[in-house]
């Protein structure tokens, strides 16, 4: 079994030359292109804040043709893909747009979803890589307020136990994601086993306001402490066992809401509508359209005041664990290989 095919080698070339491009004081190249396809979403989580902020009005998504353009222009910036949102899956193309970003040679696909659609949409699991599942907590009644819809906790855990079992069959893996509130430390063991149970892995990330800083119900000093040891539990289970997906360095960091430096050009991100926030969207000094320019580079190149120190470090997932991996490439070495992944055996089957 080939542990490393769902990576590809154009990523391991791109991260490879990232590391070098790092140490030698040269600007690194993107690891993954963000595709924002849309900003609509079937739920309303109370800590969403492209939803409190209107980003669906405010980033209207593109028509099919202009997102497949999107893609390629994705594809020429990065060798590997996440879609988000948002939430993808209410796109009647989505299984179009992953399709072609297949074809494209994207790999890894990673899909961020919260799950809902996955029975209307069958068809994105023969095109992904990664499936990565928004569950917070299994307690229903807190999960179904972070939502805004009742049943959510009992149908989000149904679809996690249902596409499972499909992982090795049709070639992708499956991730739950946990934001960790106050509301939701507690049950975050709970989740621990329930990925264990499933056989999916589980990765978290700390409740974060617009800019990327911990909500303030976090910094209460009781919370604090109750955070702290939730993730220390966390960092033990991940020396003992294989179910926790983020690696012990970003464990760290996270445990003290502290991140390290970071270099978000990692990260290509796109807005619905095309808009590219530069550097990153908590900083964004430049706001170009990727379909207006001639490519994701050119853009980057020609976006001024981005270059400068980030004046206040964010948690945002996406940068910070590709800027730690780059960082601390060995870290990778201490992981445990994960059997079952194959390839997708040729577009034409996605
Ligand atoms: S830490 Fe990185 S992603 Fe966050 S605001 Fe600073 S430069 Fe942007």
């Amino acid at each position: 079994m080939d542990h490393t095919a769902p990576f590809g080698l154009p990523l391991a070339r791109r991260f490879a030359g990232d590391v070098v491009r790092l140490r030698l004081g040269l600007p690194v190249a993107p690891l993954v292109f963000a595709d924002f396809v849309t900003f609509r979403c079937n739920l309303s989580c109370s800590y969403c804040g492209y939803a409190r902020r209107g980003y669906a009005r405010r980033y209207p998504e593109l028509g099919t043709a202009d997102a497949l353009r999107v893609l390629e222009a994705g594809r020429r910036a990065a060798p590997s893909l996440a879609v988000s949102g948002g939430e993808p899956l209410v796109r009647d193309d989505i299984v179009v747009l992953l399709r072609h970003a297949r074809s494209l040679g994207f790999r890894p696909i990673t899909l961020f979803t919260n799950g809902l659609e996955l029975p209307r949409r069958e068809g994105v699991l023969d095109c992904v890589d990664f499936l990565q599942v928004s569950l917070d907590t299994l307690d229903e009644v807190v999960q179904d307020r972070l939502a805004g819809r009742p049943g959510t906790c009992r149908t989000v855990q149904d679809v996690v136990r249902r596409y499972a079992q499909d992982q090795a069959a049709r070639g992708f893996r499956l991730h739950v994601n946990s934001v960790l509130g106050p509301d939701t430390l507690a049950g975050a063991p709970a989740l621990v086993e329930f990925a264990a149970r499933h056989g999916v892995r589980l990765t978290v990330c700390p409740e974060l306001d617009d800019h990327g800083q911990p909500v303030p119900g976090l910094l209460v000093p009781e919370t604090r402490t109750r955070y702290r040891a939730a993730l220390d539990a966390l960092i033990d289970d991940k020396q003992r066992r294989d179910v926790l997906l983020d690696t012990p360095h970003v464990l760290e960091r996270l445990r003290a809401l502290q991140p390290s430096a970071c270099h978000p050009d990692l990260v290509a991100r796109v807005y619905p509508d095309g808009t590219v926030p530069l550097p990153c969207p908590p900083r964004a000094a430049a706001w170009p359209n990727l379909l207006e320019g001639e490519s994701w580079r050119a853009l980057r190149a020609g976006a001024e005041g981005c270059d400068r120190p980030c004046p206040r470090p964010c948690l945002v997932p996406g940068p910070l664990t590709a800027s730690m991996l780059v960082s601390h490439p060995f870290a990778l070495l201490r992981e445990r290989p994960r059997p079952g992944v194959r390839p997708c055996p040729t577009p034409a089957s996605c």
